[in-house]
């Protein structure tokens, strides 16, 4: 064998027919760890792992037998000292005076071998990471979900607490403070682009001696279901409030004089005809209307003294400011 294929950068051997090595080169056998000696003459196999034995049996030899070659073979070999050396394996069938060998060439992969590990190594780290992320991911969606339902109920609270602090607590009805700012801005309202509107005070006639009469729990069943009765009557843009103890005020937006006047008859007439057992409810009423002279005061005077005529006029009834 000549220095450059004894020496060079992969192992080389030969085979007999039978698998008896009877060349092998110096570099192969530095990687073998095996003096020259001990390897020629001896079988392939006996510096073969057991899998690797069976895998040149039933595919080795038939393949080259067949074929004259095989080419990208991996094998383990065993050094001296027991420990796997995995190689890449070509081989080829020569003829050489009548006799028949087989010529290997093979190169160690360990280094292939570490390298696909690592790469492996780091294919499962990064489906880790992945599967980390698509955690983190669907938990963060939770918590989205979590604070938009969250967002939702305090919009919903805060909606039930506005309410609350605008409504009267024994009525339902709008309470004097929502009542106030109605008011003022109704006024500037119409101030602004002169849409008008009327103003309603009602009160129960001689209510102190239902309360006196029937208790007053009774009473206060009358000024609940007056005040659904009276929220029954109006539009969805009325304001029905409750301004004082059994006195409740309406702001009626963009109605004049004779309709405010038409909506109070029916009002009193409503209440008047109910069914209230054996007590008879009335109610009288002051309206007025608002004029460009007119401030939030003014008007809740002028509708007040409405409201005190009609009561000394013998109850019952409806008077506008104008008619005072
Ligand atoms: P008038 O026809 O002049 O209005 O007579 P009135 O008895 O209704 O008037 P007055 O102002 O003398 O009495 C109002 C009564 O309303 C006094 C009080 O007992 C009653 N009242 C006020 N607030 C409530 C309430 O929240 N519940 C009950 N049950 N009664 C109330
Ligand atoms: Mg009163
Ligand atoms: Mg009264």
């Amino acid at each position: 064998m000549d220095d450059q294929l004894n020496f060079a950068p992969c192992g080389f051997f030969t085979l007999s027919n039978t698998g008896v090595i009877t060349e092998v080169n110096h570099s192969l056998l530095n990687l073998l760890q095996y003096e020259r000696s001990e390897l020629v003459n001896q079988h392939i196999e006996t510096i073969m792992t057991v899998p690797n034995k069976i895998f040149f049996h039933t595919y080795f030899y038939p393949f080259i037998q067949l074929n004259g070659y095989v080419n990208e073979i991996y094998l383990t070999f065993r050094n001296k000292n027991d420990q796997g050396v995995p190689v890449l394996l070509n081989g080829v069938r020569k003829e050489r005076g009548g006799e028949q060998f087989i010529d290997c060439v093979l190169i160690e992969m360990r280094k292939r071998i570490e390298y696909e590990r690592e790469m492996l190594n780091s294919k499962r780290k990064l489906e880790e990471l992945n599967q980390e992320k698509d955690l983190a991911h669907e938990t963060l969606k939770a918590l989205h979900t979590e604070l938009e339902l969250k967002q939702a109920e305090l919009i919903q609270l805060n909606q039930q607490l506005e309410t609350q602090a605008s409504t009267d607590g024994l009525t339902g009805a709008r309470n004097r403070r929502f009542f106030q700012e109605s008011l003022a801005a109704s006024i500037a309202l119409f101030n602004r682009i002169s849409i008008p509107f009327s103003l309603m005070l009602l009160d129960i006639d001689f209510f102190k001696r239902i309360n006196d009469t029937y208790g007053h729990p009774v009473g206060d069943e009358i000024l609940i279901r007056l005040a659904q009765t009276m929220q029954e009557q109006s539009r969805e843009i009325d304001i029905v409030a409750r301004y004082g103890g059994e006195e409740f005020a309406i702001i009626l937006p963009d109605v004049n004089r004779d309709n405010a006047l038409q909506v109070a008859e029916r009002y009193r007439r409503t209440i008047e005809q109910a069914e209230w057992g054996e007590y008879k409810i009335t109610i009288s009423i002051g309206i007025a209307t608002v004029t460009s002279e007119d401030t939030a005061e003014t008007l809740l005077v002028k509708t007040d003294q409405a409201l005190y005529v009609s009561k000394s006029r013998g109850r019952n009834r409806v008077t506008h400011s104008d008619d005072a």
